[in-house]
């Protein structure tokens, strides 16, 4: 039995890293590399390396980029359970300029033909483990059928609410017991499904019961909102509070030598599910703590999957 289930995307990374992002009609060099990405595999990969014994499930094309999900997949041990698509394997190109800044383009191919029926037909994977992780890089109706799945079996649901442009319902939000955006991701939910306008750049500057009351209005559960270099805030909801916390608190950022932090916030959620999965009775923030420092060691080499590293919540 697996303990956790990511439910998501796998994409094959093409990254060149140029001096300036290419403007319309401009022809640059750059340094190529290629790799294996995608929100839901990196999680998948950070989870298995937290000690977690985990499913993979996602659609894969017919080629070369199927090819190399299975085989990188089975290297870490991670049950990969992928629905054969008819379009090509989910692809990005990003470039990242000399500053760290990205642009990315998404080529989504088999990712958007991830099924409900694909998910249903596995429902004792699901019901079978401890925490079920997704994100919205795959079609939404079949992320909403999967987290219900998930909840009705009494399986702990995480929902890490990205990219900030993909589309989202409210009803999808409440299936989450743990909601993680990123400030940019936090700032769009609140904009499209609670009508409240507030700057990504603002989001870690407002006071902890500005937040939490804001964090309120979108769920009736926990959200655990990253805040990158700044760390992590959480919010519970207080009627669903344990003696052993705190309704809102804040855990700052690891010191550490950043490399690259492409990745972090998928290191952060594969960790907590991971860190849930193995010790469910444990209080909540020491879960955040150590996704938090999983998250933070992530960043000191270049890379997203490849790069998670090995720490399991006994080695924090
Ligand atoms: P990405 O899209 O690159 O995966 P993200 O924007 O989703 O990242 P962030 O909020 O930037 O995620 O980072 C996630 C977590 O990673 C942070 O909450 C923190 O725990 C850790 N982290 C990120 N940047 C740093 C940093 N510079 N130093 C230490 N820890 C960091």
């Amino acid at each position: 039995m697996s303990s956790v289930v990511v439910a998501g995307s796998f994409n094959v990374d093409h990254v060149w890293r140029c001096d300036a992002l290419p403007a319309p009609g401009a022809t640059i060099a750059g340094r190529y590399s290629t790799g294996p990405g995608g929100k839901g595999f990196n999680q998948a990969v950070a989870a298995q390396r937290a000690g977690a014994q985990t499913s993979f499930v996602c659609a894969l094309g017919a080629d070369a980029g199927g090819d190399l999900a299975r085989q990188l997949a089975a290297a870490d041990g991670i049950a990969l359970v992928a629905e054969a698509s008819d379009e090509p394997t989910g692809t990005a190109g990003i470039y990242v300029d000399g500053r760290g800044r990205n642009s990315i383009v998404i080529g989504a191919g088999a990712n958007a033909s991830l099924s409900t029926d694909f998910v249903t037909a596995n429902a004792a994977l699901i019901s079978g483990a401890k925490v079920l992780l997704a994100q919205l890089e795959s079609p939404v109706e079949t992320i909403e059928a999967t987290l219900a799945q998930a909840r009705e079996a009494g399986v702990l649901t995480m929902l890490n609410a990205a990219p900030a442009n993909a589309p989202s319902t409210i009803s999808l939000l409440k299936l989450a017991d743990v909601l993680t955006p990123n400030e940019t991701e936090f700032a769009a939910l609140l904009g499209r499904h609670v009508g409240e306008r507030i700057e990504a750049d603002d989001v870690a500057t407002l006071d902890g019961a500005s937040l939490h009351a804001l964090c309120r209005k979108l769920s009736g559960n926990t959200v655990v909102v990253t805040l990158g270099a700044v760390g992590v805030f959480v919010s519970h909801d207080e009627d669903k509070l344990r003696s052993d916390s705190q309704p809102y608190y804040r855990v700052a950022a690891e010191s550490v030598q950043v490399v690259d932090t492409t990745g972090a916030g998928d290191a952060f959620n594969g960790a907590l599910a991971a860190s849930l999965a193995q010790a469910p009775e444990a209080s909540f923030i020491k879960h955040v703590r150590f996704a938090n420092q999983y998250a933070a060691r992530s960043t000191e080499s270049e890379g997203a999957a490849l790069s998670m590293p090995k720490m399991t919540p006994a080695d924090a």
